[in-house]
């Protein structure tokens, strides 16, 4: 969890990879429904596009359905999602119906001006999804991905305006699940500070992964 521009999604790709799990950015499966020009993609892209949360119905049974299909070895890291507090009641109730409860909710921060910097300046690669900051962590060439040669875009909600309204949506209503987890006994909450180097943020998550595997 943690305000857009944090590094989530960056990190969450890194760590699945690193233990092999799957990962979940609810974020990422509503842009492809968005793409995919369906009625329910217009839709999200119109809740996408002016910074509010998608309603929380639709989330739940968007997300629900992508849980149910996971099934990598070393468990499911999710990205994105719960956002809110009836979100994460509603995977509770799931993840319990499993019989698989979270194990911890990683917990990232970093200061609104980083973000809002982070974020105008971030490029993604539109096919494999790798992500780059002009500034930070440019593509050896302009504009192309070092991965797979493709075109690197803007996301339509990267800019300044969308992400004030994006980090006014997550202090109103993201912060207050970060509570509705502290006060659970029993479960680990890590927190990160997001503003470090990106390899940084890796290492110190990456620990942090191991011990609670060494606990499982
Ligand atoms: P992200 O890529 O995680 O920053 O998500 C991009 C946009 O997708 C958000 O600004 C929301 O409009 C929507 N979205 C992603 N995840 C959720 C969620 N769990 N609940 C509601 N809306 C979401």
């Amino acid at each position: 969890m943690g305000p857009p521009g944090a590094g989530k999604g960056t990190q969450a790709k890194r760590l699945a990879e690193r233990f092999d799990m799957d990962h979940l950015s609810s974020g990422d499966i509503f842009r492809a429904e968005k793409d995919s020009g369906s009625q329910l993609g217009r839709k999200l892209g119109e809740y996408m596009s002016a910074g509010q949360l998608v309603p929380d119905e639709t989330v739940v049974e968007v997300m629900a359905g992508a849980i149910t299909r996971c099934t990598a070895a070393g468990g499911l890291l999710l990205d994105g999602f719960p956002r809110t507090v009836p979100q994460a009641s509603a995977l509770d109730e799931q993840l319990d119906k499993a019989g698989k409860p979270l194990d911890a909710v990683v917990v990232m921060t970093a200061e609104d001006d980083l973000i809002v910097k982070r974020i105008t300046g971030r490029r993604t690669c539109g096919k494999c999804g790798k992500i780059y900051h002009l500034t930070f962590m440019p593509p050896r060439k302009d504009n192309v991905c070092d991965a797979c040669g493709s075109e690197l875009t803007q996301r339509a909600d990267d800019t300044e305006q969308v992400v004030r309204e994006r980090l006014e949506t997550y202090y109103k209503q993201t912060e207050p699940v970060i509570a509705y987890y502290r006060d659970r006994d029993g479960l680990k909450v890590i927190d990160v500070d997001g503003g470090g180097e990106a390899d940084d943020v890796l290492a110190e998550m990456v620990v942090e992964f191991d011990k609670l595997r060494a606990n499982c």
